[in-house]
């Protein structure tokens, strides 16, 4: 459509994602991920592909050379070699290397919206020794939160410190780490808000949803949030201004704690499209993913965005992760799954292990209270199939 060749670090199924959107355009993509056979590699056969890292220059430049636009699925790449390779090769690359850097490191990005008056948890960096996490003990009181500060994904940077008995625990479990530690947050609901940003600086938010997490990873996502509307829109506010604070473009995922006053905090962004942010492909006129093609590329955003992502419409994702016992048992699911209308089943082609995102499902309806019994279907809480 625009011409550009998009160039994508890593190739799980976000860029599997992203490679489905763009491609529905024109829009060229080339992966950069070791092997062949990654999930955004199986569904791209246009071109070479890059085998690599998107931890090294010689793999980040082979792609810059390719391509006119570079993009990431994950933030946790080498952004000095980013950098190199975007000078060399002359390339455009979305969201900025600056704002992945800030981003990768979860005590950096938080001092930067604090910065920009956005509100989050307290916390505070500290040195992985027993003393320095007694201190903080005895000023947050427990439980509170040590968390890695870089490489985190799926909770597993994260250990919940209950008691000062843990601590030694804690630093054991979290070693060799860069560590910061937060204040316990006893969240009623963990809100999530997508919100795209263009090269002009508009930004546009996605309805404010709801997540929750089984074992730290996001197990199902419910859109829009049932809470109220005063809420909504409050977190809908906050997601935008925290993403104004980033120049830039691309999508990018807020998640927020709601309090039990009712207040919001910031948990963490993600600058890249994100897990509860899937709901949109099938909810939403332009799904995130098609969004981020857009805004990397400069292709216009729909007139009066907001509208266009339709809130009438109410959905439920559930993930769909490999079972801890049977392998292939979660494609049962997927099964249930396609025998109930109204729901979709997307597959990421990656070989079943134990908590491994394998896929997910959206179901949709005109009431969140359909989709809730489409999804004890599909989850086995009820034999029966609805119509
Ligand atoms: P992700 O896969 O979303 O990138 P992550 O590894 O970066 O996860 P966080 O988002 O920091 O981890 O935390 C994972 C989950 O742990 C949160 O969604 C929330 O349920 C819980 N959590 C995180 N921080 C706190 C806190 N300060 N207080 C209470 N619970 C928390
Ligand atoms: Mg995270
Ligand atoms: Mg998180």
């Amino acid at each position: 459509m625009d011409g550009k060749i998009v160039g994508i670090l890593g190739g799980g199924q976000l860029g599997r994602m992203l490679v489905e959107a763009a491609h529905r355009l024109n829009v060229k993509t080339v992966i950069l991920e070791s092997g062949t056979d990654a999930p955004a590699k199986q569904i791209n056969a246009v071109g070479a592909h890059v085998d690599g890292s998107f931890k090294d220059y010689k793999s980040i430049a082979a792609l810059a050379e390719k391509c006119d636009v570079l993009t990431v699925e994950i933030e946790h790449i080498d952004v000095d070699a980013l950098i190199k390779a975007q000078k060399e090769h002359n390339v455009e690359v979305y969201p900025l290397p600056e704002t992945i850097r800030l981003i990768q490191d979860k005590y950096t990005q938080k001092e930067h919206l604090i910065q920009h008056g956005i509100d989050v948890a307290e916390s505070v960096a500290v040195e992985s020794t027993e003393q320095a996490l007694q201190e903080v003990g005895s000023k947050y009181g427990y439980p509170f939160m040590l968390k890695a500060r870089t490489l985190a994904y799926d909770g597993r940077g994260n250990y919940v410190v209950k008691t000062e008995s843990d601590i030694r625990e804690a630093l054991n479990f979290l070693k060799d780490r860069p560590l910061y530690a937060e204040k316990w947050c006893p969240f009623t609901k963990e809100l999530s808000v997508m919100v795209v940003r263009t090269i002009e600086g508009e930004v546009f938010a996605y309805p404010t949803v709801e997540t929750i997490h089984k074992r730290n990873i996001c197990h199902l996502v419910y859109a829009p949030a049932r809470i109220n509307d005063t809420v909504q829109k409050k977190a809908s506010l906050l997601a935008m201004n925290a993403v104004k604070s980033f120049p830039g473009c691309g999508i990018f995922g807020v998640e927020m704690f709601v309090l039990p006053d009712g207040e919001l905090l910031v948990n963490e962004i993600a600058p890249r499209p994100h897990n509860s942010g899937h709901y949109t492909i099938d909810a939403c006129v332009t799904s995130q993913f098609e969004a981020h093609i857009r805004a990397v590329v400069g292709l216009p955003m729909p007139k009066g965005f907001t509208s266009l992502t339709t809130t009438i419409t109410n959905a439920i994702m559930l993930n769909v992760l490999g079972d801890d016992d049977v392998p292939n048992k979660e494609l049962e699911t997927c099964r249930r799954a396609l025998e109930t209308p109204n729901a979709s089943v997307y597959l990421y082609g990656k070989s079943t292990r134990p908590q491994r995102k394998m896929g997910h499902i959206n179901i949709v309806s005109s009431s969140m209270e359909d989709c809730q019994s489409r999804l004890d279907y599909i989850v086995g809480d009820s034999d029966l199939i609805p119509e």
